[in-house]
């Protein structure tokens, strides 16, 4: 850790070690030279979303991960983990502490899918979905039944594509990628045929991005299907130029869907667009979900009155995720992000990343994300003086909180990459015990059995 020359350092919290926690941290490392920053998360492990949101299949993207490495080994870096806001250590507690806290805990709740029927067992949120898939501990009790032909996600989002694919790929695919392995078990088991992606508008309007549709399209043993009559043939001569061109490029990859062959391969993933879902059916279970025929009408979404059921044993809301209250902090009318000006929320205390804006963007969104707060915090905090760690250490100590510092991650991961199957290149815990038994207390010593 550094200390400046008078041995006033500023010293900083972020809450969230997820992308918009490391690229925050980089930030104030350059505006604040001289400060000391805690990453504080409340899992063992680090990277957020990039760990337990990013598809299993997609490792190219996680290699992000080196980059934040190179942030957590920046000499005024601390990566502390396992350590809950409001359970451990209260916001009250870390702004008395810090000389600014920075909230980076992202939007990690699911928006209700609130029709009726919804409650039905076999009916998911897509962040405990994916984070099932994942390996997060919160969701990996799951167990959700794949022992139906049928299943339908909804919504028109890359969430929603990531939810297909990893449902309809080959699970030998899937066997060199860090999925759960209980996951993998399942999926190897599962009966799923059919794959329905439902969007509540049009094709043109949905939020897909090229690069995750083109994927759908290049996947063996499993095909992507449109129905041509809801393919438009051209695009809007009115649409800007930069739309224009993201939209050709997926009303291409729509059309050649709409050309496919249903029976080509023994796998499914059918779009079906301007459909809204109005009640989950079943008796014990979810057997099928009726929707409403759509049209958009100046941007607003109308049913039409007439109806259609697909039958199905497991259904996923990819319809967007959702922030809950930190403390008595208000939470925009959206539900989905602080109430914050510029990323400003009170005094000292800061916001960047999902919680900031709402669940949008790329990975390296949150780097501007980063780069603006820290620049507020460097012109907003006065020359620090609060006591940072050493307290934070007295508060986890009387808590006797089990944190972790990031030598503890690395050994966890190394457990985690040397208990991998070939090919794949670890098989992630996913009991919080199970990473604690890697951790190494401040003494040197491994914990007890
Ligand atoms: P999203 O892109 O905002 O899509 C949400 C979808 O849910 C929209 O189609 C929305 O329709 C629909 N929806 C919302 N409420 C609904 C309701 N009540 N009934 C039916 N449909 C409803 O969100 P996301 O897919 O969760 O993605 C979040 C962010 O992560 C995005 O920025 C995404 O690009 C990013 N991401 C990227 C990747 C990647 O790059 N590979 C992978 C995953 C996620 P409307 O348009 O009508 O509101």
């Amino acid at each position: 850790m550094t200390h400046s020359v008078n041995g006033a350092t500023r010293k900083f919290a972020i809450v969230g070690a997820g992308p918009a926690g490391f690229y925050t941290a980089e930030a104030l490392t350059t505006a604040c030279p001289d400060c000391e920053i805690d990453l504080i998360d409340r899992l063992p492990t680090p990277y957020g979303l990039v760990r337990s949101g990013v598809a299993p299949d997609h490792q190219a993207t996680k290699k992000i991960q080196e980059t934040f490495d190179g942030i957590a080994a920046l000499p005024n870096v601390r990566f502390i983990g396992n350590v809950e806001i409001g359970r451990d250590v209260s916001l009250v507690e870390l702004r008395e502490i810090y000389d600014a806290v920075v909230l980076a805990s992202g939007a990690p709740y699911d928006v209700a899918l609130d029709i009726p029927g919804a409650e039905l067992p076999g009916v998911y949120g897509a962040a405990a979905f994916v984070g099932w898939y994942n390996a997060h501990p919160e969701h990996a009790g799951l167990n959700p039944q794949l022992d139906q032909a049928g299943a339908v996600v909804i919504g028109n989002g890359n969430v929603a594509i990531d939810i297909a694919r990893i449902l309809s790929r080959p699970p030998a695919d899937l066997a060199t990628s860090d999925i759960a392995d209980y996951a993998l078990q399942q999926l190897r088991n599962s009966q799923i045929a059919d794959v329905h992606i439902v969007g509540r508008r049009g094709a043109l309007d949905a939020k897909f991005t090229t690069v995750e549709l083109r994927e759908l399209g290049e996947l063996h043993d499993v095909v992507a299907l449109a129905e041509p009559a809801q393919i438009p043939a051209a695009l809007d001569d009115n649409l800007p130029p930069r739309e224009r061109r993201l939209k050709a490029k997926n009303l291409e990859c729509f059309q050649a869907f709409a050309k496919e062959d249903a029976t080509s391969r023994p796998r499914r993933i059918r779009f079906q667009f301007n459909a809204r879902p109005i009640r989950v059916l079943g008796e014990t279970r979810v057997e099928a979900i009726r929707f409403e025929r759509t049209q958009v009408d100046n941007g607003r979404v109308v049913g039409s009155g007439e109806t259609f059921d697909v039958p199905c044993g497991l259904i996923v809301a990819a319809i967007g995720y959702q922030a809950r209250p930190i403390g008595d902090l208000a939470v925009a009318a959206a539900g989905n992000r602080l109430e914050n000006v510029d990323g400003l929320v009170a005094p000292g205390l800061y916001v960047v990343g999902w919680l900031k804006r709402g669940p949008s963007g790329k990975i390296g969104t949150n780097r501007l994300d980063g780069e603006e707060v820290a620049e507020r915090i460097r012109a907003e905090t006065g020359i620090g003086g609060k006591p940072g760690f050493q307290a934070l250490q007295q508060i986890l100590d009387r808590q006797q909180v089990q944190w972790t510092d990031f030598a503890d991650w690395k050994k966890i991961e190394h457990a985690e990459t040397i208990a991998a199957s070939d090919g794949a290149p670890r098989r992630k815990f996913f009991a919080i015990p199970e990473m604690l038994k890697h951790r190494v207390k401040p003494d040197g010593h491994p914990p007890e059995p």
